[in-house]
């Protein structure tokens, strides 16, 4: 590992304040990304500005929804009642990622800023666009099988590899950032991340030394109709190959209100307008579901080693789908 500068923040505004002043810092929350990619001599910051001392865990109920502190951890905040009543399609996600270790350590904000699981973007002998600018992509004609079918380029096709991020956009999030200015601006989660395009180094629409400090979900009718699910190559500590996040608001038999989400497929989580659009007024059959299954993948254009994805994806939002309507919790 690198040597580098280690400092705390009293606060929000302070954190920013030594992060912006140093193009190579980092913020440092529960460490379980970023101190595994600094081992591996992926991340080289100079500098880490440690944001454990920061208030920014509560988890509280607002006039408008709930708003989660960028450093509650993952645990308490699939756990919290507030969370399990209302949102548990984010328990659900939060539950099917990584292990209980690592969800007591691994924070709100640190969460949704985790990097992509590539292996070329891990080993530092192979040529990746993300982590060195202009020095080609080994995945696009190597191994392939956990990549991208959806919104990817010809400088990279990772997926971004979160599971909690996948059911904040379900349910429309925003995520309050403290700016370098000082003051606070809020991001759409739709537009947190991004598509890697020609920039692939940038995985997310923060300016560097912006510091997430809430994410904030409105109220919705989905708590009694909505499911994650995983589908991975073991049941735990393993992530998505491709996940849904579904959401359903129905009157009797009919779909009022749907939310689709995919993970594991694109450089960030994919919401699918296309599939909501084919469920919405219609009755919650199993002929809806396919109908919407088959809109949500028909733009996906597989690599050499992740064709079976597109089959999967189907598969795996019509069977959330069937378990939302159920009630089901994962
Ligand atoms: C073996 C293993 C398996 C895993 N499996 C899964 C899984 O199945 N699903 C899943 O979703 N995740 C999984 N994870 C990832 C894990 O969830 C993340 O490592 C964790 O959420 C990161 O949070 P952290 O607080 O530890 O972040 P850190 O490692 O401290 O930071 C990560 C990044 O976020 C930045 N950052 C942190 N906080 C803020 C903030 N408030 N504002 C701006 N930037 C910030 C840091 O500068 C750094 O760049 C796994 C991790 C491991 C090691
Ligand atoms: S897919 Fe992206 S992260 Fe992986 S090698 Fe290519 S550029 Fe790097």
């Amino acid at each position: 590992m690198k040597s580098f500068k280690y400092s705390t923040a009293k606060d929000a505004t302070a954190a920013v304040r030594t992060a912006s002043a140093n193009p190579t810092a980092k913020f440092l929350a529960g460490g379980t990304n970023l101190i595994d990619l600094m081992k591996e001599y992926v991340e080289r910051p100079s500098e880490l500005v440690d944001l454990t001392n920061l208030n920014l865990s509560q988890i509280r109920a607002t006039s408008s929804g709930v708003s989660l502190g960028a450093l509650a951890k993952n645990a308490d905040t699939a756990n919290h009642p507030l969370i399990r009543q209302n949102y548990p399609l984010l328990s659900m996600a939060i539950l099917a990622g990584a292990s209980p270790q690592l969800r007591n350590m691994a924070t709100n904000g640190g969460n949704l800023m985790q990097r992509t699981r590539c292996q070329y973007f891990y080993d530092t002998a192979m040529p990746c666009n993300k982590r060195e600018a202009g020095s080609g992509c080994g995945a696009l004609e190597g191994l392939n099988r956990i990549h991208a079918i959806l919104g990817y380029s010809d400088q990279c096709v990772a997926t971004y590899p979160g599971d909690m991020a996948n059911a904040l956009y379900a349910l429309e999030a925003v995520v309050r950032v403290r700016g370098t200015n000082g003051r606070d601006r809020t991001i759409p989660i739709q537009d947190f991340h991004r598509l890697p395009g020609d920039n692939p180094s940038k995985d997310n629409n923060l300016e560097h030394g912006e510091l997430i400090i809430a994410i904030e979900i409105p109220k919705n009718n989905f708590a009694a109709k909505s499911y994650y699910l995983k589908v991975r190559d073991r049941a735990s500590y393993a992530f998505a190959l491709v996940a849904v996040a579904a959401a359903l608001e129905t009157r009797g038999n009919n779909i009022k209100r749907a939310r689709i989400v995919l993970g594991g497929v694109a450089h960030k989580p994919w919401r699918s307008t296309e599939a909501e659009r084919l469920l919405i007024g219609k009755p919650a059959t199993q002929e809806t579901f396919e109908a919407a299954a088959e809109a949500a993948l028909r733009d996906a254009k597989p690599l050499q080693h992740n064709g079976y994805k597109v089959e999967l994806g189907k598969r795996a939002i019509v069977l959330a789908l069937q378990r939302a309507m159920s009630g089901e919790v994962a």
